[in-house]
């Protein structure tokens, strides 16, 4: 029974290659995520550095302006200083000459400059009355209230910022003006005071005061001619509010990036001098920096905070950006992947129903091939057993043949005597096909008895049974030195007597027959042996086909034959494990051959030993 030819598919492959692919998807889009965040931290760090590096770069630049400022404003203070010092009588037409440069200077910030005089109590009025003799006859010194050690009266100055004037103030209201006036005239050189609130500033809306300081520079008489020469006369007083300070010293270079505060550390604790807020907001998450403002006699410092603006275009946030292009791409990764894996296994799906398919009519092929197989064991069988019943019969008929022309031949009429003769060739012609059929069957069904056959023994006998009955012709015979063989020695003969026989048969009538038997050991174990003979040969497109039973090669009509004895000498090669063929001989005739497997060594050897006394 032939199967029917059946479609099959790995049970459960469908819900097993779906988990595959989510498998493989699930790693694609793991390894496009991870790939994101790297890109994505790597480019934060980088844009945090280009942050770290420009928040550097702007609090250097705020800090080294700030210093430069702070020295002009001071080299401005001591050269009125100076040039006050060298009047060797001071009247304010000469103050208002020297200071009249400060208009020239931007002083920005600074609200005037002026010279502050000491003095006690009992002592104003006498200064009063002197300054008011030197130009300023309105002027009236007005002590603070509450100090009676010294007052620091402001005698003569030019307002700056176009504030009115501030004469007749006494700076010892200002606690902390007046210790930067005393620490100027100690230490004899300038002295910046602590944050305060101007004095000018009292009557300014509380909401609207700044902080300031003062810049004090000790004045000293330097004119040989004063009558005071070499003494101190008081101090060069410039007074500054610290925002409008910073306003404009740094407003170009800072811009709306970063918010500036100038305090003072001399105290340990920082207390604000100024600050300068921008528009922009202040990034609270990133540290601010500060760096030291030398200024004289003091420890200032400055802070600089950043707004988003510190880097030209943070508007535009790469990492967001980078994580935004990242996520799309491992999306497209992930569906080309899901794409590519699904038609992947739609391809492995069809592949196996291919193959399923291919099994299927390999094995229904393979069940013909038996049913045949039986169907011509069968067969053979059927014909071996004809054949053994039809001999007995036959050989009475081939021997009352045989008989009648032995002895009433020469009473019988010509014509009975030539249908005699063709009953008897007749007969013989039916007992080889009976014998080949017998033979046939033989070579299919006889049980191999499988034991070292030496073929030098076994081909001369062959030759020795074959040459005898061929008459006048002498064949010429060559044997090489031939092997010990493992087989059927029965069988084994069988081959060789149908191969020699062939190679005698078909030589022309009247042509010597030559034969040529050899045997070569095989590379790969056991030997090839080869009949070559010089007769008719076997036409090329034939040469595979006489091996199947009853074909017979053009040509061979005028020879007897059935067909049947290279199919009986293929059977039987077949069963040996062997292969069997026949190639052209060069020179004409053919070479037919066959492969055995070679005895085992130790018969081998034996079976070599014996070859000496073989029959050639
Ligand atoms: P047959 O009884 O006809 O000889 P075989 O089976 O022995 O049958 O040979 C099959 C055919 O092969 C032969 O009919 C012949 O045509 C060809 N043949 C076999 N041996 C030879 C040979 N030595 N030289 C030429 N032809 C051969």
């Amino acid at each position: 029974m032939i199967p029917a030819p059946t479609v099959q598919t790995p049970a459960g492959g469908a819900p097993r290659a779906r988990g595959r692919r989510s498998r493989i998807v699930v790693l694609v889009v793991a390894l496009g995520m991870i790939g994101t965040v790297l890109a994505v931290g790597a480019l934060r760090r980088a844009a945090e550095d280009r942050f770290d590096q420009a928040l550097e770069q702007r609090t250097t630049m705020v800090a080294r302006t700030l210093t430069a400022e702070m020295r002009r404003y001071t080299t401005s203070l001591l050269d009125l200083a100076a040039a006050v010092g060298a009047q060797a009588q001071l009247s304010r037409p000469e103050f208002d000459a020297i200071t009249a440069a400060t208009d020239r200077q931007r002083l920005p910030g600074a609200t005037g400059v002026a010279l502050v005089v000491p003095a006690t109590d009992p002592e104003i009025p006498r200064v009063q009355a002197a300054w008011r003799r030197a130009g300023h006859p309105g002027l009236r010194l007005q002590p603070a209230p509450g100090h009676t050690s010294e007052h620091l009266f402001v005698v003569l100055n030019r307002a700056i910022d176009g504030s009115g004037s501030a004469a007749g103030q006494d700076l010892a209201a200002a606690p902390e003006a007046a210790a930067a006036l005393s620490q100027a005239r100690e230490g004899h050189q300038v002295a910046v005071s602590a944050s305060y609130r101007l004095l000018q500033d009292a009557a300014v809306p509380h909401e609207a005061q700044q902080l300031g300081f003062a810049l004090a520079a000790p004045v000293y008489s330097t004119s040989p001619s004063a009558s005071d020469a070499g003494q101190f006369r008081g101090w060069m007083v410039m007074a500054l509010r610290g925002g409008d300070f910073l306003q404009e010293a740094i407003s170009r270079i800072a811009g709306e990036t970063v918010a500036v505060t100038l305090s003072d550390a001399s105290n340990g604790v920082a207390t604000p001098v100024g600050r300068r807020l921008p528009s922009a907001a202040i990034d609270e998450s990133r540290p601010a920096r500060t760096l030291p403002i030398p200024v004289p006699q003091r420890t200032w410092q400055v802070t600089v905070a950043p707004t988003e603006l510190v880097l030209a275009g943070t508007a535009l946030h790469l990492d967001v950006v980078a994580a935004l292009i990242g996520t799309l791409i491992t999306a497209l990764l992930a569906a080309l992947t899901g794409t590519v894996v699904s038609s992947r296994d739609r391809a492995l799906r069809r592949v196996d129903a291919a193959t399923a398919a291919l099994r299927d009519d390999i094995n229904r092929r393979e069940a013909v091939e038996q049913q045949l197989r039986r169907r011509e064991e069968e067969l053979v069988g059927f014909a071996g057993v004809v054949a053994h019943d039809l001999r007995s019969p036959l050989a009475r008929i081939t021997g009352y043949a045989d008989f009648l022309r032995e002895e009433a031949a020469p009473r019988l009429e010509p014509e009975h005597r030539e249908f005699l003769e063709r009953l008897y060739g007749g007969a013989q012609r039916m007992q080889s096909l009976i014998d080949d059929l017998l033979n046939y069957a033989t070579a299919d069904n006889r049980t191999l008895r499988r034991t070292e056959v030496d073929l030098n023994r076994l081909v001369a006998e062959v030759i020795r049974d074959r040459v005898g009955g061929t008459g006048g012709q002498q064949p010429t015979i060559m044997i090489g030195p031939l092997p010990g063989v493992d087989g059927d020695p029965v069988l084994l003969r069988q081959v060789v007597d149908n191969l020699v026989g062939n190679a005698l048969k078909y030589t022309p009538a009247g042509q010597q027959p030559c034969l040529e038997i050899t045997g070569t050991a095989l590379e790969a174990g056991g030997w090839r042996i080869e009949i070559a003979d010089r007769g008719i040969g076997i036409p090329a497109a034939q040469r595979a086909t006489v091996f199947d039973p009853f074909i017979r090669a053009d040509g061979s009509q005028p020879y007897h034959g059935t067909g049947l004895g290279l199919a009986i000498v293929h059977r039987i090669i077949e069963r040996h494990g062997g292969e069997v063929g026949v190639r052209e001989n060069p020179g004409g005739g053919s070479r037919f051959w066959f492969t055995v497997p070679a005895a085992p060594p130790d018969e081998q050897s034996t079976a070599t030993a014996e070859r000496t006394g073989a029959a050639r």
